[in-house]
């Protein structure tokens, strides 16, 4: 990059991060962001793009997670230590942004899990515990998650060995972990993204299916969502409602791993209701199971129940128009927040300063988190790219931005 192409996508970043209206330190994040850009001047990604677009684009992704001023300054700074270890180091790194922002900077460093391909289950089990035991912060472990996003999205431009070690690595460590931590909009994008590199024949064969239903999809999504619009309506609940199709990793998951057909896959279509409060999730619920015949042994409280990563909602399988079944989230505000971003949402920067007791037993909760027993997972030797993957079978069904048939009532989601 030029200085001065460099300069602007900086000069993005900082407007970007201005417009949240968040009280960041944005003379800091500038400083980060320069520093950066010179300690990476004449390095290149294989793409041929200059290196420092790679954490600006963390950054940005750190921002999106509402994270504070010292972890945008870490994203900004992550590869400085190990790529320009001629230029700086810690030591200089905490003269310039002070002891915490080197303490991310040195997590992320360090954070360089080693997978081996053949490697037992639990090998990666241990490996995920060992991610956990080596960041001090959980921070490290969010902006190492938008580390490898940013990698994953851009994944296309390396050498297919290269593309498929990464691949494996994210779908066993770094995808699962997401999930871990309660991060679903991280966690989806991670395993699309793998499959499409994964299996690139599967993954187009679910594509062109999508597309192909695509018409028929909005016909249905529309003449439901209209209805339950309505009726919310008519019962002055205020919401904000999204009709859904399902992720392309979930469907694919389905056909490739239950061997169902993609007819079969009787759960392809979703809704989201968001409400104010955790009272009108029940009335709404009612009011769809008086609009839709429901299917027994579909619904599920995770709202007197919450799961184990935090995840709150209620869902419901009903039947709509010509006996096609979708499943109903009903969620409020807060639980869409926390399932969207996981812990991460208790991060955000409004919450200010942390005490280093409050930061101890926070994390004392999320190694305990990722302790628990995990759900069978991919066998390594199954994937290849070909038809049989064991997948986990949790339910799921959002899909990355692109794909989302979006049908938006009341507030925007
Ligand atoms: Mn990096």
């Amino acid at each position: 990059m030029s200085k001065e192409s460099s300069a602007g996508s900086i000069s993005k970043l900082i407007e970007m991060l201005v417009a949240t209206g968040k009280n960041y330190d944005i003379e800091k994040i500038r400083n980060a962001a320069d520093y950066a850009g010179e300690l990476h001047a004449g390095q290149f990604r294989v793409s041929g793009e200059p290196y420092i677009s790679h954490p600006i684009a963390v950054a940005e992704i750190v921002a999106s997670l509402e994270l504070d001023t010292n972890s945008i300054c870490a994203a900004l700074l992550h590869d400085t230590v190990e790529d320009c270890s001629d230029k700086t180091n810690l030591k200089e790194i905490e003269k310039r942004f002070g002891a915490e922002v080197a303490m991310l900077v040195d997590g992320l460093t360090k954070l360089v899990p080693l997978y081996i391909e053949d490697k037992e289950e639990a090998h990666i089990e241990n490996l995920r515990k060992m991610l956990l035991a080596m960041s001090k912060d959980v921070r490290v472990i969010f902006i190492k998650l938008c580390d490898r996003l940013h990698n994953m999205r851009t994944l296309a431009v390396k050498p297919d060995p290269k593309r498929r070690s990464t691949a494996l690595e994210t779908m066993h460590v770094y995808a699962p972990l997401a999930h871990r931590l309660g991060m679903q909009k991280i966690k989806q994008e991670l395993e699309n993204l793998c499959i499409s590199y994964l299996d690139p024949i599967g993954y187009a064969e679910v594509q062109t299916y999508i597309q192909e239903k695509y018409g028929e999809s909005v016909d249905f999504i529309d003449g439901v969502t209209a209805l339950v619009d309505k009726t919310l309506r008519d019962n002055n609940i205020k919401f904000a409602l999204k009709g859904r199709i399902k992720s392309a990793y979930s469907i694919y998951r389905k056909m490739y791993n239950q061997n169902k057909s993609f007819d079969q896959i009787y759960d392809f279509y979703a809704m989201r209701i968001i409400v104010d409060t955790e009272l009108e999730c029940y009335t709404a619920l009612g009011l769809i199971h008086e609009m839709f015949k429901s299917i027994p042994g579909r619904f599920k409280d995770y709202i007197s129940t919450l799961k184990p990563n935090m995840y709150r909602s209620l869902h419901t399988t009903v039947i709509g128009k010509d006996g096609i079944p979708f499943e109903v989230q009903i969620r409020t505000w807060e639980m869409h927040h926390v399932a969207e971003y996981g812990i991460a949402a208790h991060w955000k920067y409004k919450s200010g300063e942390k005490s280093k007791e409050d930061m101890d037993k926070k994390l004392e909760w999320i190694s305990g988190l990722l302790k628990r027993k995990t759900e069978p997972r991919i066998p390594m030797s199954s994937l290849m790219p070909s038809k049989r993957i064991s997948f986990t079978t949790r339910p799921s069904f959002s899909l990355p931005r692109e794909m989302c048939l979006r049908f938006l009532r009341g507030r925007r989601l």
